[in-house]
């Protein structure tokens, strides 16, 4: 049995194979895993630091082929692309920079007779799976900071994505990386789930709520934590006082780069009544100036989304909002001359709560608008979501912004033109949006066992 790859930018244009890892060989990957995780942990941070070196010097010298493959296989435009390869890279570096500072081990009381101090050790072999909408940070962002612990792991990307996940292994395989430390196997949901059902001590799990809740059960079940990064739908609140110029491009970026296909993507956007119209004909002109079409086109802005099934589940969320009532005011369809997995950009207003786009995630180039009064009225619809990931407030007010950030009910909130997402930052949500945090100080710590010791002197 096979994964196809497809190209959704040349009406599904096959590019490739894998094939798909059959139970034998996810047990044998396991067995490798736990053998290679004692090794793994004895040799220390700074040779794990220098293997991982090689494998980024790896990943580094294959970037244009690398971000050349995920802008086909994944229809992400070919700039933005580039784009999340060099990120990527910068994140790993970042993690290998600053492993000691929060994994060595930390004096946490002493007198004359006693000291006691915290350690860090690895939790063992761990079960990383991942979505498709970032082919490479995906993998960067949940395996970087296992890896530099002293976990091993065994590594499922997206069936959306397998030669891009194949690309990943034989990066590895290059870099010479100790056999049994990263362990790569190839399927779709079945392969998910029978891994994780297996002997393992961790689950990384990035994906949509409703796999996590699934996954997290099973972590339940084995008593193993279950790190999860799920799906978002977070709001944009445009204040009275907004300076709309400043922050347009910032606010298209936030919801239509990689077509709307971000997990922190602005799901929503909430807007004093007094800039509604300015807001909506800024925003529709960026729009317009935004060429869609084929990926791998270096003047391409909005490519198509993942896959065909992603176009449909967009489509019937427009419809359920349409039926109740919803305006659209550009987009709203598939582009005539463009044959693949293409949507237009779409804004939507009259939005009531009862609508999909409001009440669900959504997962590609479409924005519900909706005006407020009050302060307290862009608070209660900012946090009338099932999510909490991310939210953007656009304001000129930084006393208005110290007061509404903190009522806002997700993990991350920025002001204006920055982005909340920095290796040293945890990165994770509020709600069903998940559990644990990526990066920085938290993603380290969370990866690891805790272990006190108190010697007497
Ligand atoms: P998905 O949950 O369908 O699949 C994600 C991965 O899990 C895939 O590799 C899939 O094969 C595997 N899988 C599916 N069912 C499984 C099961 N029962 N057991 C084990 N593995 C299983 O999600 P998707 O549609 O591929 O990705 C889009 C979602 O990912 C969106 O909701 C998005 O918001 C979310 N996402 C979240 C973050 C974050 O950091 N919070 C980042 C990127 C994407």
């Amino acid at each position: 049995m096979k994964l196809v790859s497809t190209n959704p930018s040349k009406n599904y244009e096959i590019l490739g194979q894998v094939e798909i890892s059959s139970k034998k060989e996810i047990l044998e990957k396991i067995i490798l895993a736990r053998e290679a995780s004692v090794s793994w942990e004895k040799i220390g941070l700074d040779i794990r630091i220098k293997h991982i070196k090689k494998v980024i010097n790896a990943f580094e010298a294959k970037q244009k082929d690398l971000a050349l493959l995920m802008c086909r296989e994944m229809g992400m435009p070919i700039l933005q692309a580039e784009n999340d390869l060099k990120d990527g890279i910068d994140f790993l570096n970042w993690y290998c920079d600053n492993a000691h500072t929060y994994l060595d081990s930390e004096t946490t009381y002493e007198n004359t007779h006693e000291l006691h101090q915290v350690f860090h050790e690895p939790r063992g072999v761990v079960a990383v799976i991942v979505p498709w909408n970032f082919p490479f940070t995906n993998f960067v962002w949940q395996a970087g900071q296992n890896l530099i612990c002293g976990n091993t792991i065994i590594f499922k990307d997206s069936e959306e994505v397998p030669l891009f996940g194949k690309a990943i292994e034989d990066i590895f395989l290059q870099a010479n990386f100790p056999k049994g430390v990263f362990n790569e196997v190839y399927g779709d949901r079945k392969t998910g789930e029978y891994l994780i059902q297996q002997d393992i001590d961790a689950i990384c799990f990035t994906g949509s709520t409703k796999t996590g809740k699934s996954i997290y059960k099973i972590g339940a079940e084995k008593m193993i934590p279950v790190h999860i990064e799920l799906g978002g739908s977070s709001p944009g609140i445009v204040f009275k006082n907004a300076d709309i110029d400043k922050v347009i491009d910032t606010l298209y970026k936030f919801k239509f780069l990689n077509c709307g296909q971000m997990c922190k993507g602005l799901k929503r956007l909430l807007v004093h009544e007094s800039r509604m119209e300015e807001i909506i004909e800024k925003l529709t002109k960026k729009i317009l100036s935004k060429k869609i079409g084929d990926a791998e086109d270096r003047t391409t802005d909005i490519g198509p989304l993942v896959a065909e099934r992603q176009v449909a589940l967009l489509e019937e969320q427009v419809k359920d909002a349409i039926n109740k009532g919803a305006k659209i005011l550009i987009g709203g369809k598939r582009p005539n001359n463009l044959q693949g997995a293409y949507y237009e950009p779409t804004l939507l207003t009259k939005i009531t709560k009862d609508m999909r786009v409001w009440q669900e995630e959504v997962f590609g180039p479409v924005l519900p608008i909706i005006p407020f009064k009050t302060e307290d009225e862009a608070i209660a619809l900012a946090n009338d979501t099932i999510y909490g990931l991310g939210a953007y407030v656009f304001t000129e007010d930084n006393e208005l912004f110290a007061r509404v950030a903190p009522k806002i009910k997700s993990g991350m909130v920025s002001q204006n033109n920055i982005n909340f997402v920095k290796a040293c930052n945890p990165f994770g949500g509020y709600k069903k949006s998940g559990l644990g945090r990526e990066h920085g100080k938290y993603g380290f710590h969370e990866l690891t066992q805790i272990k006190v010791i108190s010697i007497e002197k």
